[in-house]
């Protein structure tokens, strides 16, 4: 037997939560499931300085324990769970860990996307320390006012957050796999005429080294020549993509090569009726916390206005 849902809310991000408050106030018995990362992507960075309403910052996992709360407040049915399959072709199924079935009248996917990092332990332990290692410049770019940072990546996201570091940081060093960058031209010529960026090619890196809490330097090999060299920074921003986390909706929903989630222009419905998203699962472009809750708020009103037409 499965269990009737009037709007199922998947992801515990700032998306996921915003749509439980509209909805929950709404009267629309929203349950929600958290996956894997209750609370998302900020529950792994320490300060969030642009959130408005927080004139002093706040940690990314109080913040989110918060909008936890709020959407608790008005009713919003948490639980712990991670949607396994769906099957969109007449109604709206989906099954929760593989088991439970679930038939849904709305669906809001609020499942984010990740940050791809390069996969060094040293990068992990920097990492999960709050002490200088990030993938999100306009985040936390501020941190780094007037110091020197390093930036790895040649596509168009790292130019642009490279570009973003500039205007903040008194010296930026880009590292560049290859002999050139991915990133269209008028990106590439943004960077190389910007007088405090030196670019790197043919450069990998190869520990993130620091003091035990804070990052100092960056060793970096030459792929050419094999030859180390350690730059100092205080802080190391990887650009190499995002993955959206989107890969169960693929046989129904549209989305781009890259698994973005397309959604109809001006609105969070989807290819699919009484299917909406919210959040970074289709957003390539802005990628912070407001835009997610501000689609979030949207993917209810959307999903409010369905149900009452159905
Ligand atoms: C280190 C770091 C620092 C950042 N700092 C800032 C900042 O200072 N300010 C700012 O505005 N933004 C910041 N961001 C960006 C911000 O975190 C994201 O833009 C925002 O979290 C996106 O929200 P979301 O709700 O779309 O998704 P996410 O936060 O990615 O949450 C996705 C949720 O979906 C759940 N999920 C995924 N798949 C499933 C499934 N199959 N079933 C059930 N649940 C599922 C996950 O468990 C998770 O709860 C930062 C990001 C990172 C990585």
């Amino acid at each position: 037997m499965s269990e009737k849902v009037n709007c199922l809310i998947i992801g515990s991000g700032p998306a996921g939560y915003t749509a439980a408050i509209y909805a929950a106030r709404a009267n629309m018995n929203p349950v929600l499931y958290q996956g894997i990362q209750p609370g998302g992507q900020l529950t792994t960075t320490t300060d969030v300085e642009n959130f408005p309403g927080y004139p002093k910052g706040i940690s990314g996992p109080e913040m989110m324990i918060e909008l936890q709360s709020q959407a608790e407040r008005f009713g919003t049915d948490i639980r712990n769970g991670w949607i396994t399959n769906v099957d969109f072709r007449n109604e709206l199924k989906l099954w929760v860990n593989n088991e439970h079935e679930l038939e849904c009248n709305t669906v809001i996917i609020s499942t984010g996307a990740s940050a791809k990092y390069l996969g060094l332990k040293s990068e992990k332990k920097y990492l999960e320390l709050g002490g200088g290692v990030s993938a999100c410049a306009v985040c936390d770019g501020f941190f780094y006012k007037n110091q020197e940072v390093v930036i790895v990546g040649g596509g168009d996201s790292a130019c642009e957050e490279a570009h973003y570091l500039s205007k903040l940081c008194s010296k930026v060093t880009m590292l560049v796999r290859k002999s050139q960058f991915r990133a269209s031209k008028i990106m590439q010529d943004r960077v190389i005429k910007t007088a405090n960026i030196e670019i790197l090619y043919n450069t990998s890196t190869v520990e993130v080294k620091g003091d035990g809490q804070l990052v100092t330097s960056i060793l970096i090999k030459n792929n050419l020549n094999n030859k180390l060299r350690e730059i100092p920074a205080t802080g190391f921003f990887v650009a190499i993509g995002h993955k959206p986390n989107t890969d169960i909706f693929k046989p129904y929903i549209n989305m781009d090569s890259t698994g973005y989630i397309i959604n109809e222009q001006g609105s969070t419905k989807t290819n699919i009726k009484g299917v909406f998203v919210s959040g970074d699962a289709a957003d390539h472009t802005y990628r912070q916390a407001i835009t997610a809750a501000g689609t979030g708020c949207m993917a209810a009103l959307d999903a409010e206005r369905y149900l009452a037409s159905m």
